[in-house]
């Protein structure tokens, strides 16, 4: 059976000091990350061995595997596009950007709102449908809830409270913005590109 293992970060741990600290970036990563990873295994085993008429514990159980699940995809996302350098998108991504949401400037603001403004626990994602290959902005609750299905996530930043709270405390806003000035759009712009060939491909467009 297929198991989930944890991803290797893509850099130090130190990669993102300032703004990011060492010691949050490996606690996130060691221990949270790894925590969905191994619970995804769990209840896939849990799962595999359940009785198939015992209806609440599969429900349960499959509930779990997808929040699990999801914190192991979010996250394995989630450090691929951050970076320590700051860069806009380029031409090919500022395109699609400018015409969603009017303007680069417009979109960071409706992405940082939609980041800070997550009620509990999420994220805030740039997402891409699959059938208009159409970008917009979202906000999950926990690590899977409020995603249009078969939707490609672009770019996805945590706002859930260990990612920011041993360096910024309260001040999720803080956090936000300077992770949203951090945003690796060359690899945003991959996903794009990949994404946007499914699109066509399928005869959508
Ligand atoms: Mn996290």
């Amino acid at each position: 059976m297929t198991t989930y293992t944890l991803p290797p970060l893509p850099y130090d741990y130190d990669a993102l000091e300032p703004w990011c600290a060492a010691t949050t970036m490996e606690l996130h990563h060691d221990k949270h990350h790894r925590a969905y990873v191994d619970g995804a295994n769990t209840a896939l085993e849990a799962l595999a061995q359940a009785d198939p008429e015992n209806k609440p514990l599969v429900a349960g159980l499959r509930d779990d595997l997808t929040f699990q699940l999801g914190g192991h995809v979010m996250h394995s996302l989630f450090w691929e596009n951050l970076t320590p350098e700051m860069a806009p998108p380029a031409a090919g991504l500022r395109q699609p950007l400018d015409e969603q949401f009017g303007s680069f400037e417009r979109f960071t603001d409706l992405f940082v709102n939609a980041a800070v403004g997550v009620k509990g626990s999420g994220w805030a994602v740039l997402a891409m449908d699959p059938v208009g290959g159409r970008l917009s902005i979202g906000a999950l609750r926990d690590h899977h809830v409020d995603l249009v299905p078969s939707s490609t996530l672009l770019a996805v930043l945590d706002v859930w409270e260990h990612a920011y709270y041993l360096q910024y405390q309260n001040r999720r806003a803080d956090w936000v913005k300077a992770a949203v000035d951090h945003i690796d759009w060359a690899c945003v712009a991959d996903r794009y590109d990949q994404a946007m060939q499914l699109v066509t491909a399928g005869g959508q467009r």
